[in-house]
């Protein structure tokens, strides 16, 4: 059996900063991941100004073949039923547009780590002093010992229920799917990542420009039906947009883990077994994943390291250290703080200073009748509950984890 130092689950962005982290550390780090490297990941691939530091000051400038068509993306315009459409340009100017396929692999690559692709985690048990970690290669079981476990193996963690079994039960699940059309016309700037405030549209509804294409993407409770609502939001952009698409060539889609930060809720493992990224349930507003995704990874490589040093308990070192990411997270969500403050990184308020004061009622109007579509969500009265504290100024809720 291989002994190392940890193993992490997963070679996403959340894996690849814990890993340079641990490996610049000097401990012996193996990745384990499911899939051949490089492996394609559904994501919009835009990337937030503080995921792109994050990024270059870890692993040094991109390569082209880690980015899409555009290459870069300038910001984010929200589109609300009543019309009233807004574009807020990223602080600091544009940030890539990337191709997860190649920009995960060229990271994990870049950690230093040992990576084993095509190797499934399965399972584990955790001793107090080591933790033995089952995963199947070719159908052939393959052991592995380790001092600690991080799991970044995404929204459908198989680390999660490893240590708590129920967990999937007791979380919201929601449906994306996204479709790939040839463009007839598109009067959406393709400079933007646009999205939909709309609750007939859908929970989360958004479209940009990719390789030549344009993607329709829809959110939906897991249950509903992807064609129908996909079909419904191509009919409205071209009533309402005067988008014209051809017939989609491909599509994709997954369940995701939505909500967690949401009511500040997160899971950040058990004994020698850290969660981080999605997993964990790092999700900034509209979907917005990476930056959190490395931030929080990074953290979870930082805890083992600190926690080895000084021969402390791992969770206490995570707890405390991942307050900050928890907080940052968790602003995000937060209507006063979006109205004054920037917790985002895109130009909110003075998006909002350029519409007229009927414009900015019609804003707030819509808002609030989009967020009242997540009370039929597991949380959801939570979730709304929560935007109603937030907005009244009566802080948050207590961050919770198990
Ligand atoms: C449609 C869509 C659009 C999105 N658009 C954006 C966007 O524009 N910008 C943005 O910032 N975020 C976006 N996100 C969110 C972002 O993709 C995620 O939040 C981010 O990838 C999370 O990173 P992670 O490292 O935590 O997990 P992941 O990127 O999910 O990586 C987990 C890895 O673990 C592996 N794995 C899973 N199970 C196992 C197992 N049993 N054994 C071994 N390996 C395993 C997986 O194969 C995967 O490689 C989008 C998500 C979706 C679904």
């Amino acid at each position: 059996m291989r002994s190392v130092d940890v193993i992490i689950v997963g070679a996403g962005l959340s894996a690849a900063a814990a890993a340079k982290r641990l490996v610049d550390a000097g401990l012996e780090t193996v990745v384990l991941e499911r899939k051949a490297l490089p492996r394609h990941k559904t994501c919009s691939g835009i990337l937030s100004p503080r995921g792109h530091r994050f990024l270059i000051e870890n692993f040094g400038p991109l390569p082209r073949e880690a980015l899409h068509d555009p290459t870069w993306c300038r910001g984010v315009t929200f589109h609300f039923p009543s019309m009233v459409s807004m574009s807020m340009d990223f602080f600091g100017g544009t940030t890539p547009h990337l191709n997860r396929k190649y920009a995960d692999y060229w990271a994990i690559k870049r950690s230093g780590a040992e990576v084993h692709d095509e190797t499934s985690f399965a399972g584990l048990e955790d001793a107090g002093d080591q933790v033995v970690v089952s995963a199947l290669r070719d159908g052939e079981e393959i052991r592995y010992r380790a001092r600690h476990v991080i799991g970044a193996d995404g929204p459908s963690s198989l680390v999660i229920r490893a240590i708590y079994p129920d967990y999937p039960k007791q979380i919201p699940w929601f449906f994306v799917g996204q479709k790939f059309h040839n463009i007839i016309e598109c009067p959406l700037d393709h400079e933007y990542f646009h999205f939909w405030f709309h609750p007939d549209l859908g929970h989360y509804t958004w479209s940009h420009a990719r390789d030549g294409q344009q993607i329709v993407g829809v959110g939906f409770k897991r249950g509903d039906n992807f064609d129908a609502r996909h079909r419904n939001v191509v009919r409205y952009f071209e009533e309402k947009h005067g988008v014209k698409l051809d017939p989609h060539t491909t599509h994709e889609g997954c369940a995701e883990n939505f909500g967690p930060s949401l009511v500040n809720r997160y899971v950040f493992g058990k004994g020698n077994v850290l969660v981080t990224g999605q997993a964990a349930g790092f999700l900034n507003m509209i979907g917005e994943g990476m930056s959190c995704a490395l931030h929080s990874g990074a953290i979870s490589g930082e805890a083992v390291v600190e926690a080895r040093l000084r021969d402390r308990p791992v969770q206490e070192m995570y707890r405390r250290m991942i307050a900050s990411e928890v907080r940052r997270t968790t602003d995000q969500w937060n209507p006063l703080k979006i109205a004054f403050e920037r917790p985002h990184e895109a130009d909110f308020p003075a998006a909002l200073m350029q519409l007229s004061w009927r414009e900015r009622r019609l804003v707030v109007r819509d808002l609030w009748r989009f967020l009242l579509l997540y009370k039929e969500f597991k949380w959801g009265r939570e979730i709304v509950r929560a935007a109603a504290s937030r907005f009244l100024g009566d802080g948050y809720p207590a961050t919770r984890w198990i």
